[in-house]
């Protein structure tokens, strides 16, 4: 590891238009800061990937790479694919020629001070260091709330994964060679790079606002994020479902033996309101059964296609590929 590691920032944009001019102009001064101190690389770069959005995003990304090629690359991709499928276009893109790769969000919510402490932790021998949040006061309390109970759910389901680190983080080479050799379609990289393992540590930030244009998470996505996390991950809901299963079982035998003895004794009309009550639970517990069932079927279905997880429409980067 010397010092003239070459560092690629990732960041994945999607109707960024807003916040691209700013963004690129803190992110340029950082990088020629990192490299003035000799931190990092002169081939390190910037490489914004456009998301498949129809705004300007593209036309930015493309102008910032025609005036400085020396600071700024960019990948389009050809349709939107979703923030973590980006994400990993660009670090596909960036693993063969980058020693370092730090991914970040296009809005600068994530400090981005915080990379100079990143890259002495790699500097000290840790192959990924995770930017955790410390404190969220500048999120909206439905924010909040949604985003660490998904982390404590996960964390319950037995996922291992970062409690309030995003996708800010720092990774070696190595770790990224590791990470792409996972060829999963449903993919959540923040519960795949724990598994990927080598040394790692964390660095802590404070969460900022977003400076302009507005959340591209609404609740829709944010939901299908997390649905995709837990399923991508644990079996425990399909098990749940099962003792479910096996509870109610027991359940109906005791019923049982409460109807038999009920219409021995003459009184079987009686017993209507708790036939119905059964017959309503029992077609719940199997609908949601078969949801839940469904659930994975559909991951099997999509996993199986094995489908490219993004194309590459184009690549800005004056730096070529480095191999070895
Ligand atoms: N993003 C993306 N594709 C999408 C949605 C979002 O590449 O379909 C990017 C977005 O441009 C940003 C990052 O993912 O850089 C995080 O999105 P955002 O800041 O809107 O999410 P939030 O911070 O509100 O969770
Ligand atoms: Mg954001």
């Amino acid at each position: 590891m010397g010092n003239a590691d070459t560092l690629y920032i990732v960041v994945p944009c999607y109707k960024e238009q807003e916040v691209l001019p700013e963004t690129s102009r803190r992110l340029k001064e950082k990088l020629k800061s990192l490299i003035e101190k000799g931190k990092i690389g002169a081939g390190s770069r910037i490489l914004f990937v456009n998301d498949g959005s129809k705004d300007e995003t593209w036309p930015i990304i493309s102008r910032l790479h025609e005036r400085e090629p020396d600071v700024f690359s960019g990948v389009n991709l050809s349709r939107n694919r979703g923030h973590q499928n980006a994400l990993l276009a660009g670090l596909s893109t960036a693993v063969t020629r980058a020693d370092i790769v730090i991914s970040m969000d296009a809005d600068l919510q994530d400090d981005i001070n915080a990379v100079d402490a990143m890259i002495d932790a790699y500097h000290n021998g840790f192959d990924v260091v995770y930017g955790v949040r410390s404190k969220r006061e500048s999120d909206t309390f439905f924010k909040r709330f949604t985003a660490e109970g998904f982390y404590k759910i996960m964390q319950a389901l037995g996922v291992d994964i970062v409690f309030n680190h995003a996708d800010y983080r720092l990774m070696s080479r190595r770790a990224l060679e590791a990470l792409m050799e996972f060829g999963e379609v449903n993919l959540f990289l923040r519960g795949i790079v724990p598994q990927v393992g080598f040394p790692s540590t964390t660095v802590t930030y404070e969460r900022a606002e977003r400076f302009a244009g507005e959340s591209k998470y609404p609740l829709k996505k944010m939901i299908a994020f997390a649905a995709d996390g837990i399923t991508s991950f644990s079996v425990k809901p399909i098990r749940l479902v099962l003792f479910a299963g096996i509870f109610i079982f027991l359940c109906s035998l005791i019923m049982f033996i409460y109807a038999v003895i009920t219409k021995f004794a003459g009184r079987s009309t009686s017993g209507w309101s708790s036939l119905m009550a059964s017959i309503w639970m029992l077609g719940g517990i199997q609908l949601l059964a078969l949801g839940i069932v469904g659930e994975y079927i559909g991951k099997i279905y999509n996993e199986t296609k094995r489908r490219p997880r993004f194309i590459i429409e184009s690549v800005l980067d004056s730096n070529g590929e480095k191999n070895g």
